[in-house]
């Protein structure tokens, strides 16, 4: 029998993931707050519904793409003292009906991911955090990655609808994991962003273009996402168009921050790529792509206009 799946969230991600399950054939239903992103998602097979009542009597699997913790833990387990969501009258700890999984995408925090499982399966509700990477590209085409914080049976009982979203997975430890993994993962993509143009930098004033010094980073031991991603597809070209806003990763750098805090770490390099990316609010705004960042760096080379 062919599971249904509801997507919440239909942004930059949640609706590229939609596509795709829809593509493989999943019926699926999307809930978003905004009609301009339900009215999207409607042209790619998806269909949208207006409420989370009416999403939870369709589905078996939920996936969860929202843009903070604070967004999950209201959809989950509504206002505190009530059973209520803010803007639907409803949550999913209210609605939702036992055998629910509940596939949450979103990059958000391990304490969250704990609590909202804990309280979901007092209801018979599974919940699994697979925060991804690979961007709006990825979730368009199904070749972004996972990382898992999972039970095993919870696991194989999702695994065809993870299977048919995402190019790789890795199971990473039981709930809670997926977050720890995806806040390391993005605390050394911000680090190798700024690394990266400050060499970039360095070799243009040196004499070597940037295109022929990330030809030769690719083949050496200096790689990293953003000498084979980020550099080429977004920052020579000033394209600045990954999809992914400059206040979702501020967003992800802070949760590194609280992460490190939280276990007393001193973590000095890690400490100094937080405060940089914190002190680019004064000039680089939220809805900006995250790539900017470079441009604090070397403006005349990595900036518009010149
Ligand atoms: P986005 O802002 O494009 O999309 C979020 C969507 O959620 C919006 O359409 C918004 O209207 C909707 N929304 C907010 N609150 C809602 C609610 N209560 N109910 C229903 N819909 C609601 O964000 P995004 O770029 O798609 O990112 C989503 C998550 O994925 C974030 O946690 C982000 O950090 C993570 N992520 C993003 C990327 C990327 O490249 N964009 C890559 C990896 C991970």
């Amino acid at each position: 029998m062919t599971t249904t799946v509801g997507v919440i969230g239909l942004g930059n991600m949640g609706g590229g993931m939609a596509a795709t399950l829809a593509r493989h054939d999943f019926p699926v239903f999307g809930f978003d707050l905004s009609a301009a992103a339900r009215d999207k998602a409607a042209e790619t097979g998806v269909t949208p519904v207006s409420s989370l009542p009416e999403l939870l009597e369709h589905v078996a699997i939920v996936i969860v793409s929202l843009p903070k913790a604070e967004h999950v833990e209201l959809l989950c387990l509504g206002k505190e003292g009530d059973q209520g969501n803010a803007q639907e009258g409803a949550s999913l700890m209210a609605l939702g009906k036992p055998g629910l999984i509940v596939i949450d995408t979103t990059t958000s925090t391990p304490e969250t991911s704990r609590k909202v499982a804990a309280a979901l399966a007092t209801r018979g509700i599974d919940f699994m955090d697979a925060p991804v990477s690979g961007g709006p590209k990825g979730a368009a085409t199904g070749s972004m990655s996972m990382v898992i914080g999972a039970e095993d049976e919870v696991l194989a009982r999702a695994m065809p609808v993870l299977e048919a979203m995402s190019g790789s997975r890795v199971h990473v430890g039981s709930c809670g994991a997926g977050n720890v993994a995806k806040i390391a993962n993005n605390m050394l993509a911000a680090c190798h962003l700024i690394s990266t143009a400050e060499a970039v930098s360095m070799a243009a004033k040196a004499g070597v273009s940037p295109e022929k010094l990330l030809e030769g980073l690719n083949v050496g031991s200096g790689r990293s996402g953003a000498t084979q991603v980020m550099f080429p597809s977004w920052v020579i070209n000033k394209a600045y168009d990954s999809g992914f806003t400059m206040g979702l990763m501020r967003k992800d750098v802070g949760l590194a921050s609280d992460l490190t805090d939280a276990l007393g770490l001193e973590l000095p390099l890690a400490r100094t790529v937080a405060r940089l990316w914190e002190e680019s609010s004064a000039t680089l705004a939220d809805g900006e792509d995250f790539c900017a960042i470079v441009q604090r760096t070397d403006s005349a080379l990595f900036g518009h206009g010149e």
